[in-house]
């Protein structure tokens, strides 16, 4: 097949990690005689910097006319004190919102050989493999913002979480038809018992289910799913949930894979093209240093080749050669070992070939 690709390399070691993960997609088309052709622009700080805005109407052309795009990271301390309108997580809300992408999708796996980075102890961590399905556009980041006023004598502040029937119909479809691939259970995450927005989203949710009885659904409270996630983290499959809850929810999953340099995350919405990211950030602290990991970087390309490819095959053969690099003992810094980045893809690459 042939897709064109957007890189956004970024702030930080954005550009070392995507850098990476291109060589792996180069190498992928090369082996199943695919073309990509790769288009590499600026986003973040790296686009203030040179075109004095953190993302541009030529950019976000580009990334809308393209069939997927990979980003790296954005930010750092340089831009810290730049008012809103020339911040780098500017860029990144302001490319998600123009892709439309409305569900973010982090998988959590352990390396059987990694259980020992993890906080979490090991006997607990056998089995997981989670796909978090947090909402994106709305929920309590997106609700009617209000400025803060003076009540009674006392400062006051209000935030709103905000639903429409639709924006939980597509992310739950989308959660169903995740799990239909898998394990063919749903654990519907909300607050159900206090929240009305929650009534709304479980109400949907039902019916969704109904749509779809080969796959199971089960209604867990954002509390209890919080804490079932290091207790029985192996019990949950795909775990569907609203945008801040899910902000949560995913970062405390992280922890469990021991370090955040191996975690890739898709973004999807209807049609449009994709967007896959690392969840970690530009860690300044190892910029470069061609010391980071880009395993995160470079299972997201193997999202991309799954989710917005439908190419299977070849996003498991990456996987697979990311997992064979980690049972061989391949290891970057922040897993304990001494391999740099372009070593550590160069190990990936070897079990590709
Ligand atoms: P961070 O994820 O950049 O770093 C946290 C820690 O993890 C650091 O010690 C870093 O060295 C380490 N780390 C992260 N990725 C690694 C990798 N691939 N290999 C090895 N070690 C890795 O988070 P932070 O330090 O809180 O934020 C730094 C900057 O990144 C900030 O400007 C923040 O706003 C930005 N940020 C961007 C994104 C994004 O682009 N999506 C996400 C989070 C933070």
């Amino acid at each position: 097949m042939k897709a064109n690709i957007v890189l956004l390399p970024g702030d930080g070691i954005g550009p070392e990690v995507v850098g990476e993960a291109r060589r792996i997609l180069e190498h992928v088309a090369g082996k199943f005689g695919h073309e990509f052709s790769f288009d590499v622009h600026q986003i973040g700080g790296a686009s203030i910097d040179q075109f004095n805005s953190p993302l541009t109407d030529e950019t976000l052309a580009a990334c809308k006319a393209a069939d997927a795009v990979l980003l790296g990271a954005v930010g750092g301390h340089k831009w810290d004190n730049n008012p809103p309108a020339l911040r780098p997580e500017t860029g990144l809300l302001a490319l998600r919102k123009g892709l439309g992408v409305f569900a973010n999708l982090r998988p959590v796996k352990v390396h059987p050989d990694l259980l020992s980075a993890s906080p979490i102890k090991a006997e607990r961590l056998a089995g997981v493999d989670i796909i978090v399905v947090r909402e994106l556009t709305g929920g309590l980041y997106f609700g009617q913002p209000k400025k803060r006023e003076m009540r009674d004598g006392h400062e006051y502040a209000v935030d709103t979480l905000e639903y429409f029937d639709y924006e939980v119909r597509r992310v739950m479809e989308l959660a169903f038809r995740l799990a239909s691939g898998r394990s063919k259970k749903v654990a519907s995450v909300d607050k159900a018992n206090v929240l009305e927005s929650s009534r709304l989203w479980r109400k949907i949710a039902n019916e969704v289910a109904a749509a779809n009885p080969e796959v199971s659904i089960e209604h867990v409270l954002v509390d209890t799913a919080s804490m079932k996630l290091v207790t029985s983290p192996a019990t949950f499959d795909v775990m569907v949930t609203e945008n801040m809850f899910g902000d949560i929810l995913t970062d405390e999953a992280s922890v469990l894979s021991g370090s955040m340099g191996m975690l890739p995350s898709a973004s999807l919405g209807s049609g449009g093209p994709g967007l896959y990211e690392p969840i970690h950030g530009s860690a300044p602290d190892i910029a470069g240093k061609g010391i980071a990991n880009p395993l995160g970087t470079i299972l997201s390309s193997a999202l991309m080749l799954r989710y917005s490819f439908n190419l299977e095959h070849e996003a498991a053969c990456i996987e697979a050669a990311v997992d064979a690099a980690i049972s061989a003992g391949c290891r970057t810094a922040d897993l304990g070992g001494s391999l740099g980045t372009r070593q550590m893809a160069d190990e990936v690459l070897a079990r590709l070939a």
